[in-house]
């Protein structure tokens, strides 16, 4: 038996929580029939690059060191879809960054009010979300997917960052507060279904979880020790940030 550990740098949570944020509070311009709108609190997307390991004790890392953003997805505020260009990005990275390997990816979940990611569990992968992971199961370097939520508060909260499960982690900074939930796409053997995991009981399509496979766990160090280092600002409204000391 083993668990897998998804370990996230300190920069590539960095990256993933301003892709997040930027998606949420920047508004981005959008064309319609009737010309041009902004669109804010919208999904953003990228590819997750790093190392898979297996520990001395049989357990299987996978380090997240960095996320690239894929800057041409059409983002929208339920959905996002991934540009066509990422083949692009992939070979540059193989080419040149070849200590880096293909892990997986990454996309946002945006809310406009924390009770609403509550009340419906916004921070689970959605139906669509598991769908595309399944479709992945011909790409064998595709092993990872982690999606974050986004979404504000009232008040201004300084609560410790608290693990939701073994694989979801919660935190707030100032009034934004954010959830990074991960899951291992498992292909095991040639004969083996595809299963993603950890089945969360709130899907309702369950995978058969495989006999080698114990627990997935989701580590962030950076949560451990956050360090902020001038007041931060906070979300006012719709697509508003005001500025802490900056
Ligand atoms: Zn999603």
């Amino acid at each position: 038996m083993a668990n897998y550990i998804i370990q996230i740098s300190d920069d590539a949570l960095m990256e993933m929580s301003i892709a997040a944020l930027e998606a949420y509070v920047v508004p981005q311009r959008q064309a319609n029939k009737s010309g041009e709108r902004l669109k804010k609190e919208v999904e953003t997307y990228g590819l997750l690059w790093g190392h898979g390991v297996t520990l001395p004790d049989g357990d299987i890392l996978y380090s997240v060191q960095k996320l690239t953003v894929d800057a041409m997805a059409y983002r929208r505020t339920d959905s996002v879809l991934p540009s066509e260009g990422l083949k692009v990005i992939k070979d540059m990275i193989t080419s040149y960054w070849p200590q880096y390997s293909f892990l997986g990816d990454f996309h946002s979940h945006p809310y406009e009010h924390y009770n609403d990611v509550e009340r419906i569990r916004g921070y689970e992968f959605s139906e669509v979300d598991r769908k595309s992971m399944i479709d992945e199961q011909n790409d064998p370097d595709f092993r990872v997917s982690l999606v974050m939520t986004i979404s504000s508060l009232e008040r201004i909260s300084n609560i410790q960052p608290e693990n939701i499960s073994d694989s979801i982690i919660c935190w707030t900074f100032n009034n934004y507060r954010f959830w990074l939930n991960a899951c291992i796409v498992y292909k095991g053997d040639e004969d083996d279904e595809i299963a993603l995991l950890p089945n969360s009981s709130h899907w309702k399509n369950k995978y058969d979880y495989p006999d080698d496979v114990d627990n997935v766990y989701l580590h962030c160090p950076y949560l451990s020790h956050p360090w902020q280092t001038t007041k931060f600002g906070k979300k006012a409204g719709i697509g508003k940030h005001i500025a802490g000391d900056i």
